[in-house]
């Protein structure tokens, strides 16, 4: 019997089994401890700290203020082509941010016995509503500013504190996650993710995938509800979550991670094999590669080229692009190993989602902002210097340059004067390259699907990018889980965009390849097929999965059903027919 005061020990076996569901968004299943990673508490003002921390989280707020004037100072020095308005801004940001009475305020708090972080959020969140409430409309819209540098501000913070190892053999449970955020708990062996939000085209989504790390998205208080260290099962096929499973729930799903390693053995078997439709058509299986070490992958399941290198991703977790030098060797070194094989460079995707360095103000709707193209040819030098490390690379002659988010053939046209005065600037210093090197560009806005019969006649190829395609077409944002039921790249009005540009490469006879994440749904491959792709470019471990539903499809019957879905007005209709 225990005594009245005495607390019974935890019985691990009693422990009640917890159901949750949630989108799944990265196949496969894991069985592990969980870590439960709170997002930042940006509004709490009371984050209490021992009189032994205050040295190093005053020398934290410096570290920051000091890397945030870094990057202030970079944008200004890199952005020859801003608008004066806009460096005024920034200039207006480093006024805020070196504001001795602000810095001295957020110090005297530190040294009261707060942390950096609130004391951060207290001092300039208390300067925001002086200004809020002053009557000078002038002084009114300040307060964005400081908001903007505060938000900046605690973001450096943050990354500094965040210890990426504590996810070692752990499945991740967290409200949200950057793809700067996956990379890290990757490389320190995390072997699962649950978020509260996000959306299944997401780059974190698109990263689990290529990780081959189950992930499930859109749990709605997967936080609260999952206590930190217990066992959970995350089956990434279905969306189930089962935190504190029984053992036979255990037994069970510890058969089915079994099955599928036995399932991926017989996949291997097909990496020689030709990738060729029962009716003898040719489609080339091409990886998509976020790091280079996606590259070994591309090679170990046979990739016949990498169609989309996206270089923005090497950005991740660096404070500042890199100079020619080391993008050079990225980029020599995606071309070499995938030899005599071509590789696609996609230029930087900077903004939206992804790597946002340089974005000068804060965006209400990134996804429509300084992006891609935009923000290369609003970035001059950064743009200059990525395209001469790229030819640089290109001296065997299998590199091609590939642009992002074309919405306008002015784009295409004075990026491609950047690229022939990068040529006549390595020519005149002696510097080889393959002055042949093809330059195509990414479909992903509508406006690039409307004009590209015009855009095709001055690209050598085009790559279809359908996660941002479907974005854009249906205006339902990618990374959003409210909006996964809109978010539907099977939706005809998406099919249709696909069909029409697949016209206008083929009437231009340029060549055309898929690389959204479209390319690689189960659902997917006979329709794309059936309307006359002949190449698509995938994560690298879905690559053998595909070749084994080519080697399944029957060309003639493909592009017969192709003709019969593109008239169907709905996409379950769509999927009825695709998914049997
Ligand atoms: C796309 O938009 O489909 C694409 C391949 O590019 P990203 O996912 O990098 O935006
Ligand atoms: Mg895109």
């Amino acid at each position: 019997m225990l005594a009245e005061h005495q607390i019974p020990p935890v019985n691990i076996s009693k422990l009640i089994p917890v159901f949750l569901k949630g989108i799944p968004a990265s196949s496969g299943i894991s069985i592990s401890k969980c870590i439960i990673i709170e997002q930042e508490h940006s509004h709490n003002y009371e984050i209490r700290i021992t009189e032994d921390k205050i040295d190093s989280e005053i020398q934290k707020l410096i570290v920051s203020v000091e890397n945030l004037n870094t990057d202030y100072n970079d944008v200004v020095k890199n952005s020859i082509h801003l608008s004066s308005v806009v460096i005024q801004i920034i200039e207006s940001y480093q006024l805020i941010l070196n504001d001795d009475i602000i810095l001295n305020s957020i110090k005297s708090r530190i040294k009261s016995g707060f942390d950096a972080e609130s004391s951060i959020s207290r001092e300039f969140d208390s300067q925001k509503n002086l200004f809020l409430n002053s009557k000078d409309q002038l002084l009114k819209e300040r307060s964005v500013d400081l908001e903007n540098v505060k938000n900046r501000l605690l973001s450096y913070l943050n990354q500094k504190s965040v210890d990426y190892s504590l996810a070692q053999d752990k499945i991740i449970v967290t409200q949200n996650l950057t793809p700067t955020d996956l990379l890290k708990y990757k490389e320190q062996g995390a072997l699962g993710i649950i978020t509260e939000i996000g959306g299944i085209a997401s780059h974190v989504c698109i990263l689990a995938r290529s990780f081959e790390m189950p992930a499930i998205i859109g749990v709605k208080d997967a936080v609260k509800l999952i206590k930190h260290n217990s066992e959970v099962i995350i089956d990434g096929f279905t969306g189930l979550i089962i935190a504190n499973p029984d053992t036979s729930t255990l037994k069970k799903y510890k058969k089915r991670i079994e099955e599928i390693e036995e399932h991926k053995l017989k996949l291997g078997s097909l990496v020689k094999v030709d990738s060729r439709t029962n009716d003898q058509r040719v489609i080339n299986l091409l990886a998509n590669v976020d790091r280079l070490d996606d590259v070994k992958q591309a090679l170990i399941n046979g990739a016949e080229g990498i169609g989309l290198a996206r270089t923005e991703t090497l950005l991740s977790g660096l404070s500042k692009i890199p100079g020619e030098e080391i993008q050079y060797g990225w980029y020599r070194e995606i071309a070499d190993r995938i030899f005599p094989n071509m590789a696609t460079i996609r230029c930087f995707d900077i903004g939206s989602d992804k790597f946002s360095y340089g974005i000068p103000i804060k965006e209400n709707n990134p996804a429509l902002g300084l992006r891609g193209i935009r923000y290369l040819l609003n970035n001059i030098e950064i743009f200059k210097t990525q395209i001469k490390a790229i030819l640089r690379a290109s001296v065997n002659k299998n590199i091609k340059i590939m642009l992002p988010m074309i919405s306008d053939i002015h784009e295409l046209r004075d990026s491609k004067k950047v690229i022939s005065e990068c040529m006549k600037e390595l020519r005149d210093s002696g510097v080889s390259f393959d002055k042949s090197i093809k330059t195509g560009i990414m479909i992903e806005t509508p406006a690039a699907v409307i004009m590209s019969e015009l855009l095709a006649k001055e690209s050598d190829f085009f790559s279809i990018g359908t996660n941002d395609l479907t974005q854009y077409v249906l205006a339902a944002d990618r990374t959003n889980e409210l909006v996964t039921e809109v978010y539907d790249s099977f939706h005809p009005a998406v099919l249709r965009m696909i069909e029409m540009t697949i016209k206008s490469a083929l009437k231009s006879k340029i060549p055309l390849s898929i690389c959204g994440e479209l390319a690689s749904h189960s659902a997917a491959t006979q329709i794309l097929i059936g309307l006359g792709v002949t190449e698509l470019s995938v994560p690298p471990p879905l690559i053998l999965e595909l070749k084994n539903r080519i080697l399944n499809i029957n060309y003639s019957q493909a592009s017969h059903l192709a003709k019969k879905i593109i008239d169907l007005d709905n996409s379950n209709d769509i999927l009825q027919i695709l998914e049997n």
